[in-house]
């Protein structure tokens, strides 16, 4: 069985996908940290994120079993992120690796922007998680500044927008919602209810059974 949750920046997709995994037995993909590594290791050689060839580089020879959490974690690693993954042979890069965890035994859940659109067109289950743009910045800011993060909310907000904005416009594999995805909003569900909704979408469409 394969997964597919994307979405927005804060929007709860990572916490839906990583409590989907769970209940349902599944291995789980954050591939929005691939991307972050693929910044992160720019960034820290002092190369411009928005430098093809060296970019390209990055992704080709990442390992995941490298990445370090709190790097990647940082608002700056997120919006490098963005500038990387615009990039269509960063993409290329890194789609076999997507591919080949989402073809695992027993099988996945990924979470991401592209997921059902394009590393997993045949996934079981696709999901499209949004909130409102407000709700979003606050939960965000929130969590940034629970990890010792000095940001404003209004920075935040005003990232939150660049990246969405950068995320939807960009040629390669934009931002979007698959025609067959299925719409869960989080303006007004808390993310637990999400979770159950999503989980009760499954055993429908599938017939797999949730653990506990
Ligand atoms: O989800 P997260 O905020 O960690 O993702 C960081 C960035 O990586 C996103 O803003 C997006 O530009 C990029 N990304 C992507 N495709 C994915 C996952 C993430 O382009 N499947």
């Amino acid at each position: 069985m394969i997964i597919a949750v994307d979405g927005t920046l804060a929007s709860g997709k990572g916490t839906v996908a990583r409590g989907l995994a769970q209940r349902f037995g599944l291995a789980h993909l954050d591939t929005g940290a691939l991307y972050r590594a693929v910044a992160v290791s720019l960034l820290e050689s002092g190369t411009d994120p928005a430098e093809t060839d060296a970019a390209e580089q990055a992704a080709a020879t990442l390992d995941p079993s490298t990445i370090d959490e709190a790097a990647i974690r940082t608002a700056k690693a997120g919006a490098a992120a963005s500038v990387v993954a615009a990039q269509p042979k960063v993409r290329a890069a890194l789609f076999a690796l997507q591919r080949r965890f989402a073809e695992q035994d027993g099988g996945a859940v990924l979470d991401g922007r592209d997921i059902g659109t394009v590393v997993c067109p045949d996934a079981d289950v696709k999901f499209y998680i949004d909130a409102d743009p407000g709700v979003r910045a606050e939960r965000r800011w929130r969590e940034l500044v629970a990890r010792g993060d000095a940001t404003s909310l209004e920075e935040v907000r005003r990232q939150l927008e660049e990246r969405d904005r950068r995320d939807a416009s960009r040629e390669s594999a934009p931002l979007m919602r698959a025609a067959d995805a299925i719409l869960l909003d989080t303006t007004h569900l808390s993310i637990d209810a999400t979770l159950a909704e999503a989980v009760r979408i499954i055993e429908n469409k599938t017939g797999a059974t949730p653990r506990n």
